[in-house]
């Protein structure tokens, strides 16, 4: 009976490996048929200046549709993205769309709005990523100073010398920088001021620590000190009640993201959240 109920474990294991490949055989597929068809788009994020409590800018996130039209999320398709190498299709597809769309956001609204897009750590460190850029941004006429770019400390766990040489090739476009997810990766000090970044977006996961325990809130404190004494601007992500939101404005977070002031939407509800008028967004929508 024992040999027989370990041959069980054994073939559900074997079952469950495969149903892992062939899931990302499948998700494979469906990144590239989305790349073909124009089936990603991209929502924005709304993040708030804390003082002002006016709109800083918006993040945009990328989304894709499957040939049923469901919705896929970037958390179960970008790890497959990375491995495959296809991440850098997608991430130039989302700032170049993204941009194109922000540059008449800029226009319309004549607002100093930042736009932040999501680099993976394989892209930047592509040879040709500068190029890109440099050319995204050239077609677009977009105003490098409103681009800012969010990358993770992973990038500099694979390759910190040529991540802060690309970096300072960005700052020298007028590009800012983000690094996102803080507090979640490899965070020395040390390494921490030799980085050419402008903001420091406070991982989620600390965030709803605030309210747990003290030590939470402890935490969050000292990387906002931190930050600042880096002469960083700091950034809170997942702020998803008042309370959060209060606690975050007494410790000094300089600007606020989280479903509380709004969750990721369509560019359209970007534009009515901005005061824009519905026959100028149904005009800028078809340009
Ligand atoms: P991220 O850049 O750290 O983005 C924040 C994520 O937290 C987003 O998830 C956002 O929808 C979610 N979020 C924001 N506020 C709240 C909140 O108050 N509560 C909760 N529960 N969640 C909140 P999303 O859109 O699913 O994206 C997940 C991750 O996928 C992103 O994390 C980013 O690492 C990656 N990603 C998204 N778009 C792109 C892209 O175009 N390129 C690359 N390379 N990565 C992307
Ligand atoms: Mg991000
Ligand atoms: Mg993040
Ligand atoms: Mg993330």
């Amino acid at each position: 009976f024992s040999k027989n109920s370990g041959n069980v474990n054994i073939t559900m294991y074997n079952r469950s490996m495969t149903d892992t490949i062939e899931n990302s055989v499948a998700l494979e597929q469906k990144i590239r048929i989305a790349l073909e068809e124009n089936n990603l788009y991209f929502v924005l994020q709304p993040q708030y200046d804390t003082k002002t409590r006016k709109i800083r800018g918006f993040e945009a996130l990328v989304r894709m549709k499957d040939e049923y039209g469901n919705i896929i999320n970037p958390a179960s398709f970008i790890p497959v993205a990375e491995k495959t190498g296809l991440i850098t299709s997608i991430d130039n597809w989302v700032i170049r769309n993204s941009m194109l769309f922000f540059k008449r956001v800029l226009d319309i609204t004549n607002e100093n709005l930042i736009l932040s897009v999501n680099i993976s750590v394989l892209h930047l460190l592509n040879k040709g990523f500068l190029d890109e850029i440099q050319q995204m941004l050239n077609e677009t006429k977009f105003p490098p100073s409103n681009l800012e770019i969010e990358i993770t400390e992973s990038v500099f766990i694979s390759s910190m010398a040529k991540a802060i040489e690309t970096l300072n090739e960005l700052k020298k476009l007028g590009v800012c920088i983000a690094l996102d997810d803080f507090g979640t990766g490899y965070s020395s000090l040390s390494y921490l001021s030799k980085l050419p970044i402008d903001l420091l977006k406070i991982d989620k996961s600390f965030i709803d620590e605030l309210l747990v325990s003290e030590s939470g809130r402890n935490y969050v404190e000292a990387i906002i000190s931190i930050g600042h004494i880096m002469n960083f601007s700091v950034i809170s992500e997942g702020v998803e009640n008042q309370k959060q939101l209060d606690i975050l404005t007494n410790l000094g977070s300089d600007f606020m993201q989280g479903y509380l002031w709004g969750k990721p939407m369509l560019p359209k509800d970007a534009l009515k959240l901005l005061g824009v008028s519905d026959e100028i967004i149904k005009s800028t929508l078809l340009a």
